[in-house]
Order: structure tokens, then C-alpha cells, then sequence
């Protein structure tokens, strides 16, 4: 736990941010939780470890954090915003059935790449929508 503290301390840093314990809490619950949190369950869970914990406090260190690639969100579902600490690129796979959100480690071509025009690619995000494994052994199970 102290070496990952330590993490995400260098990690503020890197990004010229200041170490603030909501923040801190905020990068351990998403590295330890990979399902793509929304700002409320985040919220709702490190309210349980820590009661006194304000709604707008967290809010406003994910935006914070977010904002300066710290982590990184997705709208794959479409009417919620998701938060995800792995800020290398990766793209991501909704399941249609249950609702889970898997990082697909498949490398963009692209990224490195400057388009015709002069444009500079910074970001790609590719959402792969479908039904997932665990949900395709249950439809083959019950038939
Ligand atoms: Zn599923
Ligand atoms: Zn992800």
C-alpha cells in the first residue's frame, strides 16, 4: 500500500498537481477497481471508507484529475460519463447483455501518425459494443 501511495503521489506530481488526500483515494479506488466507475459510484464507495467526504470535493478532483490526463473518461454507454485510471490508450468493449466494460488491448496503427491535412492525433477511442464471454457461456448454458 505505501509503495502505491508513492504511485500516485509521483503521479501528481508528473502532472503538476497538487497531492491532496480526496485525490489520492480517487486514484487508489480506480486502480483498484477496473470496471469503469461512474463519478457517483466512486463517490458513493469512498463515502463508506470515509463518511465526511464531500459530493462536491470528489466531484471536482475527478474533473481535476481528468482534465489533466490523469485518468481518463469514456462515454461508450452513451449517457454516462465512466472514469478509468490506465491513461495509456486502449480501447473498450461494452456488453450490450450486462452492461460491463472491458479494456481491449489492441494497439492503433493510427496514433503515432499525423493525417493528411496536418491534423495531430492525440486520442483514439474505439468502443467495441457486443455480447461479452461470460454472458455468451450463459446463453449457451441454458439452451
Ligand atoms: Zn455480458
Ligand atoms: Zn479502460
Amino acid at each position: 500500500m505505501v509503495s502505491m501511495l508513492n504511485r500516485y503521489v509521483q503521479l501528481l506530481k508528473d502532472h503538476n498537481l497538487k497531492i491532496t488526500h480526496q485525490r489520492l483515494e480517487i486514484l487508489h479506488y480506480l486502480n483498484e477497481n477496473r470496471t469503469h466507475p461512474t463519478v457517483e459510484e466512486i463517490y458513493s464507495n469512498l463515502k463508506k471508507i470515509d463518511p465526511s467526504l464531500s459530493k462536491t470535493t470528489v466531484y471536482n478532483a475527478v474533473d481535476t484529475l481528468q482534465k489533466n490526463n490523469v485518468i481518463q473518461s469514456l462515454t461508450i454507454s452513451g449517457s454516462e460519463t465512466r472514469y478509468d485510471i490506465k491513461s495509456d490508450l486502449h480501447h473498450h468493449f461494452l456488453c450490450t447483455n450486462c452492461g460491463i466494460i472491458l479494456d481491449i488491448d489492441i494497439a492503433c496503427p493510427n496514433i503515432k501518425k499525423t493525417l493528411h491535412g496536418g491534423h495531430k492525433v492525440d486520442e483514439v477511442h474505439g468502443y467495441f459494443k457486443g455480447i461479452c464471454s461470460s454472458c455468451r457461456k450463459k446463453e449457451r448454458g441454458s439452451t
